[in-house]
């Protein structure tokens, strides 16, 4: 590798020194949230084995200036792909029949599968004015929100039993019908980690010839390798017909890449646009993007080449062990509950109800407790379903293999965190959304109204009164800090509670004001 502290750039003469803009990007790093050691327990995916990564940052390396646009020009990329789907395919069950893309990601995965399904649909019902609908369990990840947004599809969203977020079946069976283009279930569920009945549904969709989607993005690489019988949730279960996993998840590889496999050749057809209408190359792309890296690929390949089945079945012992452990340490902590059954390396928290109030442990101040301690756990909001039931609001934790090696530091931590807040009561969401309505012209009302007309300044106005955003001081805060965000609040509670109390549309154009300020460069 080339010594930056050498070379003269090609006699370019530089603004700052090369030395100088790494140790820059060092400090804002060391400002990040850990991404090893296990203290984050969602987002990150650590196997615990550093070479791993270093494997990972070599292959990533060697491809920089790939452009994975073109496998026929960069014929690495057709090479590692082949090989990464056919590892998947093996792993899920898949037969020849069953083929496949990398992308840049779950929500990527998630989104071409509907894109397909949707272009299927139509296809078999030429000049179709209807709109097709998805349905899926309400605890299906909001990627498919995302996709009936993009793609102009109806989601209609099964209950859950909220005891164990598992839909019944009569709820799903109820919503099938000649406009359902796909139904997705969970393998497992991202908020509840409950393993959906696959086969069960496959046996509803299937002599309906209705198209069945599995989202195995976050557990897919872990569940093929989990060390206890599961029921079966893959591509041996006839009606499937198409999966997602994310190699950026238990695949260990760094983000950007995700696998989305398909039965059926002329069914996966359906995922590609292409178009030779306009003056330039043919455009014949299988995924979202044009120009694409090869890098999260070759990491990803470079893995599972080096890891084979049987590495992954011990870094997925690993991880199946510290979850089993974690669950009996949450277990045993008095005013908590695991929720339901949970499938795979992840788990929810909630309060234990049947205990008197001043016993319980309300699981958004356990977690923000528990952060105070250096332990990064996921705030969930509760949820009203279609039916009527309220879906309690949770606390997530995503266990990897590392998580194993620091099971007895992580587990008094969340003892001593309940500890410090069992008995003080849920933040009352309705209390922080009248400050901010106060906030208001026109108070309360206004703010139901406010959702859809708020404009951005008085959108960040509001941010300001619940104290999510820094004044207009953004600018001269400390190292050029960029942006107009305040520092998030050491308590989430609050935070998750207003999440909940206000209207979602009012939520959802509050949080696209803070993140879009976070990412604004000073003003100037
Ligand atoms: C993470 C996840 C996704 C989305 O994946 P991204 O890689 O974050 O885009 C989809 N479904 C489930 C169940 C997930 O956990």
């Amino acid at each position: 590798m080339t010594d930056l502290r050498r070379t003269d750039f090609g006699r370019i003469d530089l603004r700052r020194e090369a030395s100088d803009i790494i140790a820059e990007l060092e400090a804002l790093r060391a400002a990040d949230a850990p991404t090893h050691g296990g203290r984050v327990l969602s987002y990150v995916y650590d196997s615990g084995v550093a070479e791993l990564d270093e494997l990972a940052g070599a292959a990533a390396r060697l491809v920089q200036p790939v452009n994975g646009l073109d496998p026929t020009t960069f014929t690495s990329v057709a090479a590692m792909e082949a090989a990464v789907v056919g590892f998947a395919r093996s792993v899920f069950g898949g037969d020849d029949d069953v083929v496949g893309s990398v992308t840049s990601g779950g929500t990527e995965s998630c989104l071409l599968a509907v894109k397909s399904a949707r272009d299927a649909w139509r296809a078999a019902r030429l000049g179709t004015p209807r709109v097709p609908r998805i349905v899926a369990p309400v605890t299906v990840h909001a990627a498919f929100h995302k996709a009936a947004h993009y793609f102009g599809l109806e989601l209609d969203l099964a209950p859950v039993d909220p005891a164990t977020g598992v839909p019944a079946l009569a709820e799903i069976e109820d919503r099938l019908g000649d406009d359902v283009a796909l139904v997705v279930v969970s393998a497992p569920s991202y908020p509840f980690a409950s393993l959906d009945p696959v086969a069960d549904v496959a046996a509803m969709t299937s002599p309906r010839g209705i198209a069945l989607h599995v989202d195995a993005c976050i557990g897919g690489f872990a569940l093929a390798f989990w060390p206890d019988r599961l029921p079966t949730w893959d591509f041996s279960v006839p009606g499937v017909t198409s999966l997602s996993a994310d190699l950026h998840k238990y695949g260990y590889a760094p983000k950007g890449v995700s696998v989305l496999l398909t039965r059926g050749r002329d069914r996966q057809r359906h995922q590609y646009f292409a178009t030779t209408g306009w003056p330039g190359y043919p455009v014949v792309n299988p995924t979202m993007t044009g120009s694409k890296p090869a890098g999260p690929l070759a990491a990803a390949w470079a893995i599972v080449e080096a890891l084979g089945e049987p590495g992954f079945a011990e870094l997925t012992g690993r991880a199946a062990r510290a979850t089993a452990a974690l669950r009996s340490c949450v277990e045993r902590i008095e005013g908590l509950r695991v929720v339901g059954s949970p499938v795979g390396p992840l788990l929810a928290v909630a309060t234990d109800e049947s205990l008197p109030v001043e016993r319980r442990v309300d699981p958004h101040h356990w977690a923000d407790a528990a952060r105070a301690s250096g332990w990064h756990l996921q705030l969930q909001p509760g949820l009203i379903q279609s039916d009527g039931s309220r879906l309690p609001h949770t606390t997530h934790l995503t266990v990897t293999p590392v998580t194993e090696a620091v099971v007895p530091e992580l587990a008094a931590a969340l003892d001593a965190a309940a500890d410090a807040v069992r008995g003080v009561p849920p933040v009352d969401g309705a209390v922080v959304a009248a400050g901010l309505s106060a906030a208001l012209p026109g108070g309360a009302e206004a703010l139901e109204a406010a959702a859809v007309m708020l404009d951005s300044d008085s959108a960040a106005g509001l941010l300001r009164a619940a104290g999510l955003l820094g004044g207009d001081a953004a600018s001269d805060g400390d190292g050029g800090t960029a942006g107009g965000a305040g520092a998030l609040p050491d308590r989430m509670a609050p935070v998750l509670a207003l999440v909940e109390a206000l209207p979602g549309p009012l939520t959802e154009r509050l949080l696209v004001e803070l993140l879009a300020r976070v990412v604004e460069p000073p003003r100037l």
